[in-house]
């Protein structure tokens, strides 16, 4: 197919969030190529109504029954779906070709999965369904033959840099990480910070569970496990380097000493587009980077004495089985309960880390006993309600 004559008709689940309106962008600019075939939300159905006047043919789904109930009023009686089933059923819609999931934590795995089941491309933001049932996923596309298009911006770049070479060839991954808010703080300022502080993201805006995850580092120690599974490298060839600029998105370094990069100014509609566009190139949703105006690019190593996240996650990731299920939800609980003001900073890493050690590990799961671990780590995760 020739690029002038694509059309793919897409999917977005969670398309009331951050994410979403960055695929709202690629649509609105891509009208030509990119056709909205299906939208869900969850609370935010205002939002959700305003995009479903804007795609009049899109398929609905709201959160629960009450919103479907008043949306449809809304809109003249139109069929809205709701809550878990509805998501399912629009995963599946027979008129689709990509399902993009942006679902913040792991309420996208079961739509993913029947997506994949439906032989779709499954475009993954939601980087928390990989961390728990990696395995599965990728081997439920492999049976299906579907695509999975990394929208992850450090994925995407590693998805470009590694695009037509040999996997065999590959030395190391080097996942960029921006430090987060706290790069330079002390473990006492950790003590002390508060959600407000730490939802504060130097340079990306992005929701709020995720914006804390990369106070954290735990962001990018689920990245490290998501890398795992979608490029089929093992932990130890996965690195993390700080670049405070995030002009960087990720690199590979290859057999021979070469590392690839990719650049651009931090947007996240431009890997929505290319994995919606994919293998084709259109032109950008975002601004050009002016490297002289930026005038340099800084390296360090992370500190994983003050952010415990990434040996923890490199240990999930590592020892596989249910444990990365045990890091993500547990992780998951904890960052709800720092931002309700039940649980203090460092205590996000430390609740982990206990239910890492406390919930009953299985090597080889299957996806009910991955499901059982996922609840069995919220439960661990306790501060005193
Ligand atoms: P947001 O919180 O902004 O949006 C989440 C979306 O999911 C909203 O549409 C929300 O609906 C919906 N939602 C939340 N919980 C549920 C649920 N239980 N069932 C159904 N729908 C639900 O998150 P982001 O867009 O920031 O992140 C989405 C995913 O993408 C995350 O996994 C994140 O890690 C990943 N990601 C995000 C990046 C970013 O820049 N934001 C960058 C890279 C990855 P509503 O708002 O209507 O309640
Ligand atoms: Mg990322």
């Amino acid at each position: 197919m020739s690029p002038e004559i694509i059309r793919r008709r897409v999917v977005v689940l969670g398309a009331t969030g951050s994410i979403g309106g960055c695929t709202m962008r690629v649509a609105r600019a891509l009208s030509e190529k990119i056709e909205i075939v299906g939208l869900s939300g969850r609370h935010n159905k205002n939002l959700l109504l305003e995009l479903a006047q804007e795609f009049p043919s899109a398929h609905l789904c709201a959160g629960d029954e009450t919103s479907s109930a008043w949306l449809s009023s809304q809109l003249g009686g139109r069929h809205v779906l709701q809550g878990d089933s509805g998501l399912l059923e629009l995963a599946s819609l027979p008129s689709s070709d990509v399902v993009l999931v942006a679902i913040v934590g792991t309420a996208g795995l079961k739509p993913s999965l029947r997506a994949l089941e439906c032989g779709k491309d499954l475009a993954v933001a939601s980087k928390e369904i990989l961390v728990m049932a990696g395995e599965e996923v990728m081997r439920v596309a492999r049976h299906t033959g579907s695509r999975i298009l990394p929208v992850d911006s450090e994925h995407n770049a590693i998805f470009q840099c590694l695009e037509g070479r040999d996997h065999s060839t590959v030395k190391r991954l080097i996942l960029t990480c921006s430090g987060g808010p706290f790069r330079q703080a002390t473990a006492a300022d950790l003590r002390a910070v508060t959600p407000e502080q730490a939802l504060r993201h130097p340079t990306w805006e992005m929701g709020r569970k995720i914006s804390i995850d990369s106070a954290t580092l735990f962001n990018k120690g689920l990245e490290m496990i998501e890398a795992k599974w979608l490029f089929g490298i093992p932990m130890e060839k996965i690195d993390v380097v700080i670049h405070p600029q995030s002009i960087i998105h990720s690199m590979v370094e290859f057999v021979d000493g070469s590392i690839l990069a990719q650049l651009s100014s931090t947007d996240m509609a431009l890997p929505v587009q290319f994995a919606l566009t994919y293998p084709y190139r259109f032109e950008g949703p975002c601004e050009p980077l002016d490297l002289a105006a930026l005038g340099r690019l800084d390296f360090e190593k992370p500190r994983s004495d003050l952010f415990p996240s990434l040996d923890l996650a490199r240990r999930a990731g590592s020892v596989g089985g249910t444990l990365p299920a045990v890091l993500n939800a547990a992780n998951e609980a904890a960052v709800d309960a720092f931002l309700a003001g039940k649980l203090s900073f460092p205590g996000i890493w430390e609740s982990v880390a206990r239910a890492m050690d406390e919930v009953p590990f299985v090597e080889h799961p299957t996806l009910e006993e991955l499901i059982a671990a996922d609840l069995a780590a919220r439960a661990a995760v306790s501060y005193g309600d």
